[in-house]
């Protein structure tokens, strides 16, 4: 590889008097239109001075640096990054969708209005309750949403001594954000050894000041919430609503109905199970559902309805599933993820053990002996070809390693992605060095993540 082209910025290409443009004063005997001198620069702009074919390939070749969905497989955690089919893309960006103004008049606006009519449905559907709202704009602008909604129940009943959530200690760190800045108090709830709520400890903070519970289901752990109806039914007889973070519903899409488990108020991130790419600051969606009886008490929280192209690829990504498919997402993933866990759990330490859901998280290797860390792991994974997976999160472990495979990759992709998780393994009892010094294939190596934290070099001057 050209390192030329390949590792340096665009302004270590340029050369003095390098034009990459032609800006010809005759078009073919029409005289080009001068730019009045008033609007022209004084100084030229300093820009890299390139020819068009070197700016072409500078960049092309930067993209290569990037890893993604379509590059191989993204074991990501606790985010879904999974596959989002192109087509529901393609229908977002048809002219009569892109080009709507949130502004023109009422009666050319019925189309999307049924638009957002049908995925309110379709949402409730799926979760059992009985209300939506689009509006939100990302899974921390529902929960705000949501606990607004909640406060606004409380209030209307006079009862305005209920100032405390309820939020495990190993929830998103979302929760207790959105409940302080919704004006209320947090309250933390333990986990037991297997990482589910610690009923007894909800017991002992359960109060007439409690306004809601915010649970994770699956929780942060992939564990399936298995006393949920208790714990329903311990805060509803104390005055308190059910809050459910959905932003990980891709479990449980048409298998379990967070309505019928008792909670009250949910948000979904349609930007991580209903076929939104997200990452990197993207466009997002947290649509907020309540059970009846809550609808009067949803606030307003942005202009307008929403992120309109997100709402359209969620209703064109379940309309193209069916009933009969969004009910294989679950499973699919459930299954995924429990076969990844069995087949390398001899060798990576499996802190909580039996049945997980969508994800699952390991504590490091199991062979401590070797010295090699969650990290040299991660690493070495970059020199097979794979994204790492999460890392060092949850908190709940020091070497959390988390791994999400979705629904959509295939069994060879899954084997073949065990067999380098096996082969990493082996490499940490024969070489551990070389694991710990990876990656050793990649355009930058082991970079010291401390200091970039603590001393990051961010102006072009300072590069060295
Ligand atoms: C991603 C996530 C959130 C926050 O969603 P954003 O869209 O990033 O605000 C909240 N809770 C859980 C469990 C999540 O995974």
């Amino acid at each position: 590889m050209n390192n030329r082209l390949y590792g340096n910025l665009i302004f270590e290409l340029s050369c003095p008097g390098r034009k990459g443009y032609s800006l010809p004063k005759n078009h073919f005997g029409h005289t080009a239109d001068e730019i009045p001198a008033v609007m022209r620069r004084q100084k030229d702009a300093e820009l890299p001075e390139c020819d068009e074919l070197s700016v072409v390939r500078h960049y092309t070749n930067l993209s290569h640096n990037n890893f993604g969905l379509f590059d191989g497989f993204y074991p990501l955690g606790s985010c879904t990054m999974k596959y989002n089919p192109v087509i529901n893309e393609d229908i977002a960006a048809l002219p009569s969708f892109a080009n709507t103004h949130p502004l023109q008049p009422e009666k050319y606006c019925q189309p999307i209005l049924k638009i957002h009519k049908l995925l309110d449905e379709v949402l409730c559907q799926l979760t059992g309750l009985a209300k939506f709202t689009l509006a939100p704009f990302a899974g921390a602008h529902g929960e705000l949403t949501g606990l607004m909604t909640i406060r606004g129940y409380h209030e209307s009943r006079g009862d305005n001594a209920r100032t405390k959530v309820l939020i495990p200690d190993s929830a998103h760190g979302t929760n207790p954000a959105s409940a302080a800045v919704c004006g209320l108090e947090v309250v933390e709830v333990k986990s037991l050894a297997d990482g589910t709520v610690d009923v007894d400890d909800l017991k002992s903070k359960l109060s007439s000041e409690v306004a809601a519970m915010m649970m994770t289901n699956p929780n942060t752990l992939g564990i399936f919430e298995k006393n949920i109806p208790e714990i329903a039914k311990l805060v509803h007889d104390c005055g308190g609503l059910m809050y459910y973070d959905g932003a990980n519903l891709n479990p449980m899409l048409g298998v379990s109905r967070p309505g019928d488990m008792g909670f009250d108020v949910m948000h979904i991130n349609l930007h991580k199970t209903f076929s939104t790419p997200h990452g990197g600051g993207g466009p997002g969606s947290g649509p907020v559902g309540v059970r009846a009886g809550l609808e009067e008490f949803i606030p307003t929280v942005s202009a307008f309805r929403g992120n309109y192209a997100v709402c359209i690829k969620a209703l064109a990504y379940v309309l193209s599933l069916g009933k009969e498919n969004i009910a294989m997402v679950g499973p699919l993933a459930t299954l995924n993820a429990n076969y990844i866990k069995d087949s390398l759990k001899d060798l990576y330490e499996l802190p909580i053990d039996g049945r997980c859901m969508h994800e699952f998280v390991f504590d490091g290797l199991k062979d401590k002996s070797t010295g090699v860390t969650t990290m040299d792991v991660a690493k070495r994974l970059l020199d097979y070809g794979y994204h790492a997976p999460t890392i060092y999160f949850p908190l709940l472990f020091h070497e959390s390693l988390m791994i999400e495979p979705t629904e959509n990759e295939s069994k060879e992709t899954i084997d073949s992605f065990i067999a380098v998780m096996r082969a990493i393994a082996e490499e940490a009892k024969t070489d551990p060095e070389m694991v710990k010094t990876a990656p050793h294939k990649t355009p930058i190596g082991r970079v010291d993540d401390v200091l970039a934290a603590k001393h990051p070099v961010l102006t072009y001057s300072n590069f060295e």
